[in-house]
């Protein structure tokens, strides 16, 4: 059976992901609605503004059923404000703003500092096939970085140079991914490759 993926689709980077979800062998399909929560075997939390997707998610009456997927272990792969919105913990949110959890992180919110400070690096992503010899092209935009990672979480990439060197951009706990930069924007299919696999389990 062909593994079914669905991208929360309420604001964001939701086409580039459903285009490489698909591209990596997966159905991949929009999620707006509980109905469409309830067809999908995983889910890609996209990046766009972690305070936004944080109301709409309310708005649309997807806030429990989707913590209740994920406290039941549905696989995920947030990006940028997704990893925000899967951190049981964030600092530099705003003052009313909640995060879905699911990830036993804590998230520095805007850490590497305002829009003009976006930048891209290359990474070795652990778990991502042959990426010592070809890096991942990681692209951050007003990212968060990981600032502390609960015992069973494991840490997949840091920034290698450069004045964040050492900080944490990438992780998994369990069947959850998340990452501080943009897999889908760059045309390397190998990070939602990984999560297909995953949730293909
Ligand atoms: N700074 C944004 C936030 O707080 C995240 C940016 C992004 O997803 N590109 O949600």
């Amino acid at each position: 059976m062909i593994t079914t993926v669905g991208v929360l689709a309420l604001q964001g980077d939701v086409r580039e992901h459903l285009a490489m979800l698909e591209a990596s062998g997966a159905r991949a399909v929009p999620v707006r609605r509980r109905s469409e929560l309830d067809g999908v075997d995983g889910l890609v939390i996209p990046g766009g503004e972690s305070t936004t997707i944080d109301k709409l998610l309310r708005a649309f009456d997807l806030r429990d059923p989707l913590r209740e997927r994920l406290a039941q272990g549905m696989p995920a792969l947030g990006s940028c404000a997704g990893m925000i919105l899967l951190a049981d913990r964030i600092v530099g949110g705003t003052v009313d703003q909640q995060t879905l959890g699911g990830l036993d992180i804590t998230v520095r919110r805007n850490a590497f500092g305002r829009q003009v400070d976006s930048f891209e690096t290359d990474l070795e992503v652990a778990g991502v096939p042959d990426s010592r010899a070809r890096p991942v092209h990681a692209v951050f935009i007003r990212a968060p970085w990981v600032e502390e990672v609960g015992p069973g979480v494991e840490v997949l990439a840091r920034v290698e140079g450069g004045p964040a060197a050492g900080r944490i951009v990438a992780v998994r706990e369990r069947d959850v991914v998340a990452t501080s930069f943009h897999p889908e924007i760059t045309g390397d299919l190998r990070l939602h490759r990984l999560f297909v696999q995953i949730v293909e389990g």
